[in-house]
Order: C-alpha cells, then sequence, then structure tokens
C-alpha cells in the first residue's frame, strides 16, 4: 500500500518544532509493509491543507495526517476533511463523556471549542485517544484512506499504534500480516554484530533479520508475514536459536525495552538495589535509571562527584590516589573501585556502579578522549573494566553510561 504523510502545522514549516510524528509514522509504516512515497508539511490553513489533500490523493492510497485536532481555531483538520469528503462533523459520545468527566474532575469549567475534540466525521471510525482528549478518525472517501491522529507525540503514538494499524491492515486485504520479534544487544557495536551475522543477513529471507542502532543500543528485528502468531513463531524460532547461538551473550532483552529497563527489572526480580557514583557522565545514568517508571523500587540514588575534591569529600578517595606525580589519577581503575566500593557502603546498596573517564574534546591527566574506567562493586567484590570509547563528548557520555549498564547486567 502507498501512504503519504502530512503534518499539519505552521509551528512545523516555522522550524518552531521538529517533525518527529513524521520520523516515528515512517518507521512504524515500514515495520508493517506500507510504503511511504511522500511526507508533506502544510501550515494551519483551510486552502493548503485541502491542496495538500488534493496532492496526496493522486499519489497515494492511504494519507496519514498528524496535528490539528485540537479545540483551538487554528485545528482545522477535521473541519477541512469534512468539507473535502463532503461528510459532517458530529459530536462522538464517548469521547465528549470522556471531555466533559475531565473538566468536572478538575472543577474548571468547559468552553464550547472544547467539544471540537469530540468531533467526528460521518462514516468514519473513531480512533480512541487513551492519552489525551481529541479523538482520531479512520476513513475511506472514494478509494483512498484517511487518518486523522493529534499532533502531540504521546497522543499519536499510541493511538496509531494500538488503533490505527489494525485498521490500516485490515484494508491492507490479501496480505498476511506481519509479526515481528525484536532482539536487544548491549556490550557489542552494530558493525561487530552485523559481522558476527552477516552470512544470516545477507541470505536470511524469511524471517528477515534487520539490525538497527539508536542512541546507543543495538537491535535486531525479525520480522515474517503469517496467519497467526503460532506461524510466525514457528518460522522465526530456529533463526533465533542460530543468533543465540553466535552471540546469545550480548543478548539482553526480547522486546524493545532500554537496557536500564532490563537491569532494573532483574534488579529488582532479586530484591537487589543499585547506587551510582558518576563523574564524566554527570548523572546520565541517574537520570536514565529515573526515567523507568517504578525505578525507586530499585534505584536508591547517588553521587555526581565531578572533580577531585567531591571524589574526595563525598566518596573518601585519598587525595594521593587522585592526584599528584604517579598516582593513578581520576581516571584510574584504582579511582574507580573505590568510587564504587565507598558509594556502595556509605547507600547500603545491593550492588553500585560507578563511571569516571574522559569525555573530551580534550584528553586529561594524559589518557586519550574515550578511555573510560567502570567499577562495579558487589558484596562478593569489586571489579573494573576499562573502556576505550569514540565519538563525541555527548556520544562517549552516552556509551559510557550504556557500557556500565551492560557491566550491571552481566
Ligand atoms: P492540541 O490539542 O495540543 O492542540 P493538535 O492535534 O491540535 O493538538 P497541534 O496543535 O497541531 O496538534 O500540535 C500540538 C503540539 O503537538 C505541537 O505544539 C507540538 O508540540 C506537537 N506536534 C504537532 N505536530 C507535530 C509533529 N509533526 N512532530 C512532532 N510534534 C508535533
Ligand atoms: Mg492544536
Amino acid at each position: 500500500m502507498k501512504a503519504e504523510i502530512i503534518a499539519v502545522g505552521t509551528e512545523l514549516l516555522l522550524g518552531q518544532i521538529v517533525n518527529t510524528n513524521a520520523q516515528f509514522l515512517a518507521e512504524s509504516c515500514a515495520e508493517i509493509g506500507v510504503d511511504v512515497y511522500f511526507q508533506t508539511v502544510v501550515g494551519d490553513n483551510r486552502g493548503r491543507i485541502r491542496e495538500a489533500f488534493d496532492i496526496a490523493r493522486k499519489r497515494a492510497e492511504l494519507i496519514i495526517c498528524t496535528g490539528g485536532l485540537g479545540p483551538t481555531q487554528d485545528d482545522l483538520t477535521k473541519d477541512v476533511l469534512a468539507e473535502y469528503t463532503g461528510r459532517q462533523l458530529y459530536i462522538h459520545q464517548p469521547s465528549m463523556d470522556k471531555i466533559e468527566e475531565l473538566f468536572r474532575s478538575r472543577g474548571t469549567v468547559m468552553v464550547e471549542s472544547n467539544a471540537r475534540q469530540a468531533h467526528l466525521l460521518t462514516q468514519s471510525d473513531p480512533l480512541a485517544n487513551d492519552t489525551g482528549l481529541a479523538v482520531g478518525a479512520a476513513l475511506t472517501f472514494e478509494g483512498t484512506h484517511f487518518i486523522l491522529l493529534p499532533g502531540p507525540p504521546k497522543e499519536m503514538k499510541p493511538m496509531f499504534k494500538h488503533y490505527a494499524v489494525p485498521w490500516i491492515q485490515s484494508k491492507m486485504g490479501g496480505v498476511q500480516p506481519l509479526f515481528s520479534k525484536v532482539l536487544k544487544f548491549s556490550g557489542i557495536g552494530e558493525s561487530n554484530l552485523e559481522h558476527q551475522l552477516i552470512d544470516l543477513i545477507q541470505t536470511q529471507r524469511d524471517p528477515s533479520i534487520a539490525p538497527y542502532a539508536k542512541e546507543g543500543e543495538v537491535m535486531i528485528r525479525l520480522t515474517t508475514r503469517a496467519a497467526s502468531q503460532a506461524e510466525a513463531e514457528s518460522r522465526i524460532e530456529p533463526v533465533e536459536r542460530e543468533i543465540r547461538s553466535r552471540v546469545g551473550e550480548y543478548i539482553y532483552a526480547d522486546e524493545d525495552m532500554p537496557i536500564e529497563q532490563a537491569v532494573l527489572r532483574r534488579l529488582g526480580q532479586s530484591g537487589r538495589t543499585v547506587a551510582v557514583a558518576e563523574s564524566c557522565t554527570g548523572g546520565l545514568l541517574s537520570d536514565m535509571f529515573t526515567a523507568i517508571p517504578g525505578s525507586s523500587q530499585v534505584f536508591l540514588g547517588g553521587v555526581v562527584c565531578y572533580t577531585n575534591a567531591l571524589k574526595n569529600q563525598l566518596l573518601d578517595v585519598p587525595l594521593d590516589v587522585l592526584e599528584g606525580i604517579g598516582a593513578p589519577g581520576a581516571v584510574s581503575k584504582e579511582t574507580a573501585a573505590l568510587l564504587a566500593e565507598n558509594v556502595r557502603r556509605k547507600t547500603n546498596a545491593s550492588v553500585s556502579v560507578a563511571i569516571t573517564g574522559v569525555a573530551g574534546p580534550a584528553e586529561s591527566e594524559g589518557k586519550p578522549v574515550g578511555t573510560v574506567f567502570v567499577g562495579i562493586a558487589r558484596e562478593e567484590g569489586t571489579v573494573v573494566e576499562q573502556l576505550k570509547l569514540s565519538g563525541n563528548r555527548e556520544s562517549i557520555k552516552l556509551k559510557a553510561a550504556k557500557n556500565a549498564l551492560y557491566l550491571l547486567w552481566k
């Protein structure tokens, strides 16, 4: 099925916001076998939105719009599509009930424009909004399928995934649905992973094997078309087994989740806790942990000890380890071990992790950019791993934190 994505919003044209919705939708379409041929951005303007519909209809069977479902006068997408298709707008009662209930519970007065978020076109299917108020819509007009999604990504993504995708698949007639399984890797780079699996990647067609890398993580998606989940699994299983036999030690999850979540889950399952001492990552690891809901069950907290003075004052690393001629230095095996052991002792955590290194752009203590030591302290002892990371400051920080997580997970 040929598709076009239309992002509606003057803010996008002015460069005030980035069109991340198009990126998400394009990636999601590829996953379900929908081919995106064009992406359009159009402002909040009736005539030009209409023009965008006109053009898209000539070259796509499926038009996916985001933005402009809100309550205000510049939110025009539903109005324009109603006009364009000659359909009426009516109040979708379940959505209206939800909006009224929200205003009642907040004790605020609902203004008439809020009802616009419950508007639905006649002869269309509602797409529920589980994380916001504006109801989405799916409809077919003279052979072209239209999907209307809200602009805010946190509303758009779940609506697309849970409601629009099944609707689209039901229109793809004859084509069996796609099933995919994700394997998440840590402690191995994308090129090394690809190298170890290159023969499989090149020859394996069903399921297909696609490696991806983003935000310091690598994953492989195995995809097949099948009549049922069981059929898909039976086809994916032998390929997965082969991959595990080669690089299984780096697989930390068989679903799409960041490694910090896998680490917290594993520690939590055995009732353990974790604390951190961060130097060059400056709190990044703590930020990753606290981004996971429920992390307080496992993540106790820790110390950002960026300077030598704080490494000494807060975590008792002796100054003669940190500085002076012939001292190991702040970026060293010794410092990483002491930071990890001392933060563990002070917090009573089951396990602790310390990160100290040179994020760049200049070398430090005569150690090259990308030199990072990760210390892990547990009851049974302390281990320190030295990493040689590449990239700019931001990417070294990210890789240092992700590698530390891998060592915690191992
Ligand atoms: P609202 O009810 O918030 O008005 P809406 O469906 O009317 O939602 P817009 O008014 O177009 O959507 O956009 C609301 C916000 O959603 C924008 O300020 C922006 O933060 C985000 N947003 C909109 N479109 C995009 C996009 N294409 N990519 C990323 N974010 C977007
Ligand atoms: Mg709006």
